[in-house]
């Protein structure tokens, strides 16, 4: 249950990009020599339809079993020369498809038949693994209607230009989305959200209410732009509990492409920001192994050094430089091994400094001890995990260096996952 309201900043103060560069075309990526695609379920053995050998096309839907609903779509036209279990962020299991690709493409025609006429469900099987990896299920629960659609056309985090230089380029093609969505969904209020000091740029020009946010981290944040536009904030079943859903601008703008070309995109525009901090725009296919973007930036990777998925306040450090460009990988970003924050065991020597700074007004000293004990659900009951909008700014101040970011979002999962056993169920 939440408890707290929110007020405004204490410190820092950090502002996100404003895309004032991003006119310049993104760089692009040639099609690597293998990608690597992730099936969002756990591995199955002796799936008939993907193996070692089966070749695959442009386009294509990978799926582990005719009815699955979760898919891969393939990037690129070519072979799959290697399939198996892989295990994601928080233990999640998935299933890595890596296919040798070959020099052109040919693309598989599925998609073609149904592009004519938007529904959702042709949303959710061609176009949930795309970029932007929008989440259509809240807009199929007919017992929780949604009312409103707000675009997000903010950067999740800071020094990423991704979603700003998407929205600023592609307003033709988020109108054609946003007209499929109104089709597809029924829902007419569609509310796009973007930075107060650019407002004059899409006024008139996009098919959808503007609502702005202010350009200082963390008020971009989906929870701080649906706490401007409602006044509060939803329970642990998130923004569909109030008859809204978010999608990302880069998603709404690939179903718009998806429709007026019959095509299904399968590049994803990235951030990749170097260990000075420069920004480098990119677009590669979804699967290209990281290490390929790293290089046409001619930024080496030595020993010790981090490469992360996101931006500094939220992202995920990732192992090898051979992971793969998912359709949510918004930016990739490297740390040289002197600059990298480092975590540790000290205990939390009370010195209130998240508290000071937690824009959601948590007791972040207190709700920490819990989840450090696992005691994830008198975390929420007792100390407002569920109003935490994950900033990570508690982590940034944290001179303890408690990972506490860390401890939230697993906090979550692992709630998340009990309540979806509790309602299946009751099913
Ligand atoms: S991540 Fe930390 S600072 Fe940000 S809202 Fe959550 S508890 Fe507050
Ligand atoms: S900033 Fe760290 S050390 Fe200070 S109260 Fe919060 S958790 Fe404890």
């Amino acid at each position: 249950m939440r408890k707290r309201s929110f007020f405004g900043l204490s410190k820092p103060c950090f502002k996100y990009e404003l895309a004032t560069d991003t006119s310049a075309r993104p760089v692009a990526i040639p099609t690597p020599g293998q990608v690597t695609l992730y099936i969002k379920t756990p591995y199955k053995q002796a799936s008939n339809l993907l193996k070692v050998g089966t070749p695959v096309k442009t386009g294509q839907r990978l799926v582990l079993r005719e009815d699955d609903d979760v898919c891969a779509i393939s990037s690129a036209t070519g072979t799959i020369c290697a399939i198996g279990p892989f295990l994601a962020d928080f233990g999640k299991a998935w299933t890595a498809v890596t296919i040798k690709t070959e020099g052109k493409d040919d693309v598989d025609p599925e998609f073609s038949a149904f592009a004519a006429e938007p529904s959702l469900e042709t949303l959710e099987r061609f176009l949930s693994a795309g970029p932007g990896e929008p989440d259509f299920s809240p807009l199929m629960d007919a017992g929780r209607p949604v009312n409103t659609i707000v675009i997000y056309g903010g950067n999740a985090d800071l020094l990423i230009n991704t979603s700003l230089y998407v929205l600023k380029n592609n307003i033709e093609i988020i109108n054609a989305g946003i007209e499929v969505l109104r089709k597809a969904t029924g829902v007419q209020e569609i509310v796009i959200a973007v930075p107060k000091e650019s407002v004059q740029n899409y006024s008139g020009h996009l098919d959808a209410r503007i609502q702005p946010f202010s350009s200082q981290y963390p008020y971009a944040q989906p929870l701080m732009i649906l706490h401007d536009l409602t006044g509060r904030l939803p329970d642990e079943s998130g923004p569909s509990s109030m008859g809204i859903h978010f999608l990302r601008a880069e998603a709404v703008a690939a179903i718009g492409q998806a429709f007026n070309s019959g095509l299904l995109p399968i590049e994803k525009t990235v951030t990749v920001i170097d260990k000075q901090g420069a920004k480098h725009l990119a677009r590669a296919r979804i699967g290209t192994p990281v290490g390929d973007l790293l290089k046409k930036f001619d930024i080496p990777i030595n020993d010790q050094d981090k490469i992360v998925f996101g931006g500094p306040m939220t992202g995920n450090a990732i192992y090898s430089e051979d992971l793969p460009v998912g359709p949510d990988t918004d930016a990739v970003m490297v740390q040289d091994k002197s600059e990298i924050p480092l975590y540790s065991d000290y205990p939390c020597i009370n010195c209130g400094d998240c508290v000071r700074v937690c824009p959601a007004n948590v007791p972040v000293n207190l709700l920490v001890r819990f989840l450090e004990a696992g005691q994830y659900s008198e975390g929420a009951d007792l100390y407002d995990l569920y109003s935490c909008i994950e900033c990570g700014l508690c982590s940034y101040v944290c001179v303890s260096r408690i990972p506490i970011f860390q401890y939230i979002k697993l906090a979550k999962y692992e709630l998340g996952r009990i309540l979806s056993a509790e309602e299946m169920n009751e099913q």
